[in-house]
């Protein structure tokens, strides 16, 4: 499989802003004759039927195919992690960094397995214009949607987001009979860390246990901020050794750490309470079996993990 270089990606022109339609329709004209201002209209309009960028990338390479054919489209934006691929990468590639008022917008390459013509690149160019508007509207829509979701200070979903989840998984867990597990987390004596080292301290503290728990699950484990120093994991396909196994590395990974904050070195530790889904529970249930097993954690001196069965 052939991958751009390095030095090709890096040295990939910017396409500065985008063109208006009327200077699109007449590049197209030049190549599609008579239907070049239809066709600039038809990939503004069909640019505009959707804000996924999954799917704007590959309406905007299935729209322009017939013009400049191409086996491969990615667009990467790395700091916002985003990646697309459509097609299978080939050997000859053509690449381009997007940019709208100053600002990086990712960058675009095309491959096939011949080489594109340098009529090719510049007719791409013009095309490319009408992508970068709907493409930055897409970006935004997204940001905006994972703010929406996210807890500001951990990065970690957020408690709506959790009764959502929670819900969806509980569900599948019932109709495919997969194994389903919850681990409700809180940090012990958190509020004599605020008193002690002051509220940014505590929320220090609250960032990186928060860290530590991404650091110790899988991908498919997903962590929600429940409230001020409490968390919950959700782990689908995970039955009751995996999900207690997992309970203890991660309240071992939080007592073993120093949390330095300034010239402070914090000790923390948390109480872990485990539930596993079972015939006829719901959200609400496992969730409650899962806070009895953390009060039992508590009462039992903290820096433990406690399973529960029942409500
Ligand atoms: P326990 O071991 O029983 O869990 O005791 P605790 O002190 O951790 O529990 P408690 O519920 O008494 O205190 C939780 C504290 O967390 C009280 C609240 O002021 C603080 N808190 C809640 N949200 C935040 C936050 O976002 N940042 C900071 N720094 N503190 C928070
Ligand atoms: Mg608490
Ligand atoms: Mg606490």
């Amino acid at each position: 499989m052939y991958m751009p270089s390095q030095q090709q990606l890096e040295n990939a022109p910017s396409i500065p802003e985008a063109g208006n339609l009327a200077m699109l329709s007449s590049v197209i004209a030049t190549e599609a004759g008579q239907e070049g201002h239809q066709k600039a209209l038809k990939i503004a309009s069909a640019l505009q039927t959707t804000l996924e960028i999954d799917k704007l990338i590959e309406v905007f390479s299935s729209e322009i195919e017939g013009l400049i054919p191409h086996d491969s489209i990615a667009f990467d934006h790395k700091s916002q992690n985003i990646h697309v691929l459509k097609g299978t990468r080939k050997k000859h590639a053509c690449s381009y960094q997007l940019v709208v008022a100053g600002q990086t917008l990712g960058q675009l390459t095309f491959t096939r397995g011949r080489k594109f013509s340098e009529h090719e690149t510049s007719l791409l160019e013009s095309l490319i214009c009408s992508l970068v508007y709907p493409l930055r509207n897409a970006i935004m829509y997204k940001l905006a949607l994972t703010a929406a979701h996210t807890d500001p200070l951990t990065g970690a979903n957020n408690r709506s987001t959790m009764n959502s989840a929670l819900i969806r998984e509980t569900e599948i867990a019932r109709r495919y009979n997969t194994p389903l597990s919850l681990i409700e987390l809180d940090i012990d004596h958190f509020k004599s860390i605020n008193d002690t080292y002051g509220h940014l301290a505590g929320d220090f503290v609250i960032k990186s246990v928060a860290d530590a728990v991404i650091e110790c699950t899988r991908c498919s484990d997903i962590l929600f901020r429940s409230g001020g120093e409490e968390f919950i994991i959700l782990l689908s396909n995970t039955a009751k050794q995996g999900a207690l196994m997992l309970a203890e590395r991660i309240r071992h990974t939080i007592a073993s750490a120093d949390y330095e904050y300034g010239d402070h070195l914090i000790k923390v530790t948390a109480s872990l309470g485990v539930a596993c889904y079972k015939e006829g529970d719901n959200s609400e249930t496992l969730y409650e079996k899962a806070d009895i097993a953390l009060y039992a954690a508590k009462a039992e001196g903290r820096n433990c993990v406690r399973y529960n069965d029942t409500i």
